[in-house]
C-alpha cells in the first residue's frame, strides 16, 4: 500500500470524484462537524421526507381528514412496489406493514402451515435476536424443532453449513442476508437453491442489505422476505417494515393474524374472514400512514441514485476503511471482524477490540457516531448516500488516536 492513501488529500480526491457526492445535500445533515457512521442503525432524514410529512400533516390529515383515506389506502402497496424495485421483486409481491418482528412471525408461521408433516426450522446462532426469538416462539407453539447453525461470527454463514443442516423434515430456513454483527453477506441464490432442494421454504431478512447491496428476490426464486426501512432506506424511527411473498405462494399461504385490512372486500364488514387475493392478505390492521409515506420517499431517493452506483461506492468506502485500519488500527490491537473480500460483505465494517465500548464513547464525544455491539465489537456503518471518504478518514484517524492514548 502506498503512503499517499493515508493522507487526508487522498480522501478529499475520492470525495471530489464521487458520482453520488451530491446526495448528501438531500439530507437534513446540518452539523458539518458531525461524522455519522450509524446509518445502518437509523438512517438520516431526507429533506424530501420532511417536506412530505409537513404537507401530509397539514393538508392530508389536518384539512382533508378521513377523506384522505381514498388515496392513503393504496399507499402500503404503492410504497411496497418501490421497495420491490429495489429488491428485484415484480409488482404485487411487496407491501409495507407492521414491523420486521411481526412480519417474520406472520411469514414463518405461514411457511410452517404450508409444510405439514415437517417439523424443523433452520436458522443460525448469529441471526438477529428478534429473528431467533420469533422462531423459538413459533417452534414452542407448534412443537417444532429449532435447528441453530453454528456460524463464524466474523465470516458469516457458508452455504455448505445450510446444506448439511436441511433434510426431509425441514419446513423453513430463515436467515439474514447481511449479518447484523459482522456485515457478512450470505449467498442468497445458492442457499435458496439448497433449501428448495430439501423441499423447504426460504425466508430472508433483508434489514441490513436493502439499500446497501443488490438483491434479486425473483431471480433467486426466494419464497419469503422481510426487512426494516429505518436503516439504509432512511424512513425514520419506527417506520413500518416490508414483507415479500412470491406470487407463486400468495394464494397458497395463510398468515396467522386475520385482520380487517387483509380481508377481501374489507368494507363489506362481512361475518367471516375471507382473505384478500393480493399481497394485502399479509397485512393486518390500519397501516401507519405517515411512516409508510416516509418509506415511499426513502425508496424513491435510493431508486434515483441507483443500486449499482450505491453498491460500487459502498464497496469503495468499506475497502478504504479496511485499508486505513490495516495501517492504523490493526497494529494497535484491533481485529477485523468483517469479511475482507468486498463482494462478501454489506455496507458496514466491524472491528474487535477489548476496549470497544470505551472507544465508541470517546468517538461520540468527538462527534463521530459509531455503534458498540457486545461483547467487544464496534461497527461503522457507511451509507453510500451520506458518508464521505473524509468522514471515513476522520473516524479511522480518531480511533487510532484514542487507542494510542489509552494504550
Ligand atoms: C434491525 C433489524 C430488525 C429489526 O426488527 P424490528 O421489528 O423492526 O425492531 C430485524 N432483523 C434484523 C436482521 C435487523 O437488522
Amino acid at each position: 500500500m502506498s503512503q499517499e492513501i493515508l493522507d487526508r488529500a487522498h480522501a478529499e480526491e475520492l470525495d471530489a470524484a464521487d458520482p453520488l457526492g451530491g446526495y448528501r445535500a438531500r439530507f437534513a445533515l446540518d452539523d458539518p462537524s458531525l461524522v455519522y457512521l450509524n446509518g445502518n442503525s437509523l438512517g438520516a432524514l431526507p429533506l424530501a421526507t420532511m417536506a412530505r410529512m409537513d404537507s401530509m400533516i397539514r393538508a392530508e390529515w389536518g384539512a382533508a381528514l378521513a377523506g384522505s383515506w381514498d388515496h392513503w389506502v393504496d399507499l402500503p402497496g404503492r410504497a411496497g412496489d418501490l421497495v420491490g424495485e429495489l429488491t428485484g421483486a415484480a409488482p404485487g409481491q411487496v407491501v409495507i406493514t407492521d414491523n420486521t418482528t411481526v412480519n417474520l412471525y406472520k411469514l414463518a408461521s405461514a411457511a410452517l402451515g404450508a409444510r405439514p408433516g415437517r417439523h424443523v426450522i433452520v436458522t443460525d446462532q448469529d441471526n438477529f435476536p428478534s429473528d431467533r426469538y420469533v422462531l423459538e416462539g413459533i417452534a414452542a407453539q407448534r412443537g417444532a424443532e429449532l435447528r441453530m447453525l453454528a456460524t463464524d461470527i466474523n465470516e458469516g454463514l457458508a452455504a455448505d453449513a445450510v446444506r448439511a443442516a436441511v433434510d426431509e423434515d425441514t419446513a423453513l430456513v430463515s436467515l439474514s442476508h447481511v449479518a447484523y454483527r459482522s456485515g457478512a453477506l450470505a449467498d442468497m441464490a445458492a442457499i435458496t437453491e439448497i433449501t428448495h432442494g430439501a423441499g423447504a421454504l426460504m425466508l430472508w431478512d433483508l434489514s441490513h442489505s436493502v439499500g446497501a447491496v443488490p438483491i434479486e428476490l425473483d431471480a433467486c426464486d426466494v419464497d419469503l422476505a422481510v426487512g426494516c426501512t429505518y436503516k439504509y432506506l432512511n424512513s425514520g424511527p419506527g417506520a413500518p417494515a416490508f414483507l415479500y411473498v412470491s406470487a407463486r405462494l400468495r394464494e397458497v399461504l395463510r398468515q396467522p393474524i386475520w385482520g380487517w385490512f387483509s380481508q377481501r372486500d374489507q368494507f363489506a364488514m362481512g361475518p367471516r374472514y375471507d382473505p384478500a387475493a393480493g399481497i394485502a392478505k399479509f397485512t393486518t390492521g390500519t397501516p401507519p400512514i405517515l411512516g409508510t409515506a416516509a418509506v415511499e420517499e426513502g425508496a424513491r431517493l435510493l431508486l434515483e441514485a441507483g443500486i449499482g452506483p450505491m453498491r460500487a461506492k459502498s464497496m469503495q468506502l468499506t475497502s478504504y476503511l479496511i485499508d486505513l485500519a490495516d495501517a492504523w488500527l490493526i497494529p494497535l490491537g484491533c481485529a477485523l471482524a468483517t469479511p475482507r473480500e468486498a463482494g462478501r460483505r454489506g455496507g458496514h465494517v466491524t472491528f474487535c477490540h477489548p476496549r470497544a465500548e470505551q472507544v465508541v464513547g470517546q468517538l461520540a464525544a468527538a462527534s463521530i457516531i459509531t455503534d458498540y455491539r457486545t461483547p467487544d465489537r464496534f461497527r461503522l456503518g457507511l451509507s453510500p448516500l451520506t458518508t464521505r471518504f473524509t468522514d471515513v478518514w476522520r473516524a479511522a484517524g480518531a480511533t487510532r488516536d484514542i487507542l494510542e492514548q489509552t494504550r
